[in-house]
């Protein structure tokens, strides 16, 4: 008797069939009757076929050795040739028939689906002319690995840019606890069940200042969104504050918000100049707390009240400045003067991103209202909503909001998984430790290259201004394009934010090791020289 992984049974049995029929669909056919009773791994999809072959391939071997050892016995019938010409066409076969296996089987494909050129007219026809994407040539993507996503290319591409995938793409826990979630129940919060309780729980106890009830959505917008209705709810206003360029959401209150080129800012909205301690002189909170005070005026002067504050504590979008001690405090102290309440959105900020668990935590201010999106459940649609719980109860007695998605058992399981590695892992620590380690590279690396103007930001979250020129500090907009599609090609992945676009924005994964930082710096410090050397 032999043990051996059961795959082999099957690749036996695939062979076996394609003995009587060698056309690809028997093969299918096959596989996809077993898959139906015994479902397949992804690791035996990935192997299967090369195990067909090598089934055929012991087919030529086996005469042979008989011969050899018995050379008394009569030898095998066997079709040298026809054998060795079937090996041939199957191998020339093998990348379409692993995808019409992947397909049928409802695993994703191997090299993204489809060539490339097809794919995009594909996206073209079907999403529009105008739906967004990175880099001028579209990264057609395959699979991902922790920090890596891999290309349809054959490239891995190492990922300092998604700050979704928090702790690393595809990780097993998160992926193990969404399937077997789902595979033992998927519903809705108007029924009793224990990982919404549970996860509550568990990401409440990460905060403090009484946020301790949560409601559940499934994005950042949707997020932000009904904690403006709540805010709208308790003051009886419709005034809204928020940084300049700021962004919120894609809902119609955020659009109103948001500063951007296609959105359009409502009388009700008012914003704040981002600090900026790179070409102005540091801000001081009172000097915030008077700018703040103006833009109220504003508000009421367009004949409105004010509901609130909308603050990423990070302010990431607006470029990752240095956020001056103290200064969304003030900010804070003359939305509560004027009985308007304080959102934290920390879909950027939060989940130790900026070395601590949460962003509001490391600018020591108190929100009413925190909002959480994009990395609580590394990928899977899960947005929350937490506040104080006399706040919640008196909206839910008003509106009775419910989510049909919002708080799922699946993506309440991702949530949990999530956590645990956080803890295990203790990424918040890592967070503060390879952040540091990123921030000190960078700043050796601006002795070399005159194109880094700033660096800056905490923890895994860190900015990185170019400038064409130090002394005048001119935003290098062309420069920086040039440097991102540079980047690419040395299997990088990095982003921009910024009025000119001009500012790297670092978000790494958060198990990001030191050995990344490295690959990462070694890369930038080539594309540097490159982009400087194209200057001239
Ligand atoms: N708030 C902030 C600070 C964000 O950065 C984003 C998304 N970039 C959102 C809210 C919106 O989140 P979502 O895209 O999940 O709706």
């Amino acid at each position: 008797m032999v043990h051996g992984p059961l795959i082999n049974e099957l690749a036996v049995a695939a062979y076996l069939g394609g003995r009587a029929d060698p056309s690809p669909e028997t093969l299918v056919d096959i596989v996809a009757g077993y898959d139906s009773v015994m479902p397949l791994a992804t690791g035996d999809v990935e192997v299967l076929f090369e195990l067909v072959l090598g089934r055929m391939a012991m087919n030529l071997v086996i005469p042979e050795a008989r011969a050899a050892l018995f050379p008394d016995e009569p030898s095998y019938d066997s079709d040298r040739e026809g054998l060795l010409k079937r090996i041939e066409d199957a191998l020339m076969a093998q990348a379409d028939v692993e995808n019409t296996l992947r397909r049928a089987l409802g695993f994703p494909s191997s090299a993204g689906g489809g060539s490339t050129s097809e794919l995009r007219e594909g996206r073209v026809a079907s999403l529009g002319h105008h739906s967004p994407h990175f880099y001028a040539e579209p990264l057609h993507v395959a699979t991902a690995e922790g920090m890596w996503i891999h290309g349809a290319d054959g490239m891995s591409y190492l990922d300092f840019y998604n700050n979704v995938p928090t702790v690393g793409h595809t990780n097993p826990r998160v992926v193990n606890a969404i399937s077997r979630q789902q595979a033992a129940l998927n519903t809705n919060t108007r029924y009793l069940y224990s990982t919404v309780v549970e996860y509550a729980q568990r990401l409440t106890a990460t905060l403090d200042h009484g946020l301790d009830v949560c409601l559940f959505v499934n994005s950042g917008s949707e997020a932000n969104d009904v904690a403006s209705q709540i805010m709208k709810h308790r003051t009886g206003a419709n005034g809204l504050l928020t940084m300049a360029d700021a962004y919120h959401g894609i809902t119609e209150a955020f659009s109103e918000m948001s500063d951007g080129e296609l959105m359009s800012r409502s009388t009700n909205v008012a914003s704040i100049t981002v600090p900026d301690d790179f070409r102005h002189a540091p801000v001081a909170p009172a000097q915030a707390g008077e700018e703040a005070e103006s833009a109220v005026g504003r508000i009421k002067e367009a004949g409105h009240e004010l509901a609130g504050f909308f603050i990423d504590p990070a302010m990431t979008s607006s470029g990752v400045p240095n956020v001056p001690d103290g200064f969304i405090n003030a900010i804070s102290d003359v939305v509560r003067a004027h009985d308007g309440l304080v959102v934290s959105d920390e879909v950027q900020a939060g989940f130790g991103r900026t070395g601590v668990m949460w962003g509001h935590q490391r600018e020591r201010f108190v929100p009413d209202i925190v909002t959480i999106g994009k990395p609580v459940a590394n990928g899977q649609p899960l947005g929350v909503v937490v506040t104080r719980r006399e706040i919640l109860d008196n909206f839910m007695k008003q509106t009775g909001l419910f989510s049909t998605f919002g708080g799922n058992p699946v993506s309440c399981a991702a949530g949990l998984a999530v956590l645990d590695v956080f803890e295990n892992e203790g990424l918040v620590a890592n967070s503060v430790a390879v952040g540091r380690y990123l921030k000190d590279s960078l700043i050796q690396l601006a002795e070399t290259h005159s194109l880094i103007g700033d660096v800056r930001g905490s923890g895994l979250l860190v900015g990185l201004e170019l400038v064409s020129n130090r002394d005048n500090k001119t935003p290098a907009v062309s420069e920086t394009a040039l440097l991102i599609e540079l980047m690419r090609e040395a299997g990088v992945l990095v982003g921009t934010a910024g009025a000119h676009r001009t500012i790297l924005k670092l978000r790494p994964p958060l198990i990001a090791r030191p050995q990344h930082v490295d690959i990462f710096i070694e890369a930038l410090d080539s594309c540097l020289g490159k982009v400087d050397r194209q200057r001239g």
